[in-house]
């Protein structure tokens, strides 16, 4: 691809600045000074300017824990959303990957919390990475703690298990996993991402939720992020699991 693309993709120069950084003599491939940007490169060069490497950037993987009240947007004109989070955070820790990814729009938000309920929030740069969890066909499980405002019974708890159909729809819901905690506190794993979905199965036995948190999404977990707004770059390992 041409040098001014490469350096345009991967970093935050414009073209314009590319442009006149060349022209200044401030643009080098392999050690040589390039002041012609249509040149072709393949990217294995070593490629600077200003004397900063810039460097091929790869998909990004995040996980984030969402506060209470930041909504799952891009941008949103009343709240604020877990991308104007994530930005205050990377900006703390330096994190040039994720800002680029933040400042290029390249970032993907995978699937919806509602915008009180708290937890595991996954981001990507990576589009088919993003649609195997999200498309309904994979049935990727999802774990929430459930705070209700009435105890919950053993009949309920046996209907949610079973599936229970939501108002306004024509199928019940699929088989669900409930461990339950204390009369007012569960665990529950759906499979499916329907609208409002765990308000929507409460309020099908007469309950209602007044805390939701996300645990995990298939087998990545919060656990290591125990403070609202932080996040981490994910692991091999964790992103393998939808590969
Ligand atoms: N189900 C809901 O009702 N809300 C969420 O945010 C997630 C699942």
């Amino acid at each position: 691809m041409r040098l001014d693309k490469f350096i345009a993709d991967n970093s935050l120069f414009t073209r314009s600045e590319i442009k006149r950084l060349a022209k200044q003599k401030r643009i080098m491939v392999d050690g040589s000074v390039i002041t012609n940007t249509a040149v072709q490169v393949s990217g294995e060069e070593t490629i600077s300017v200003e004397g900063e490497n810039v460097v091929e950037q790869t998909h990004l993987y995040l996980k984030m824990h969402k506060p209470q009240g930041v909504v799952c947007a891009t941008s949103d004109f009343e709240n604020p959303t877990v991308i104007d989070e994530l930005f205050q955070q990377a900006e703390l820790e330096n994190d040039t990957q994720t800002l680029l990814a933040i400042e290029k729009g390249n970032l993907q938000i995978v699937g919806r919390l509602d915008k009180d309920t708290t937890g595991l929030v996954l981001l990507t740069t990576d589009g088919e990475w993003n649609h195997r969890i999200t498309s309904p066909k994979n049935h990727c499980d999802k774990t929430y703690r459930v705070q209700l405002a009435q105890p919950i019974s053993a009949q309920d708890i046996t209907a949610l298990t079973r599936g229970i159909t939501l108002k306004g729809e024509a199928k019940p819901t699929k088989p669900a996993k409930i461990e339950q905690h204390c009369d007012t506190e569960i665990s529950l794993t759906i499979s499916e991402g329907k609208y409002h979905q765990i308000k929507r199965m409460l309020a099908a036995v007469g309950n209602k939720v007044v805390e939701l948190h996300r645990l995990k999404v298939g087998e990545i977990d919060l656990n290591d992020i125990p403070t609202q707004s932080q996040y981490q770059h994910l692991t091999i390992q964790e992103i393998n699991q939808f590969i």
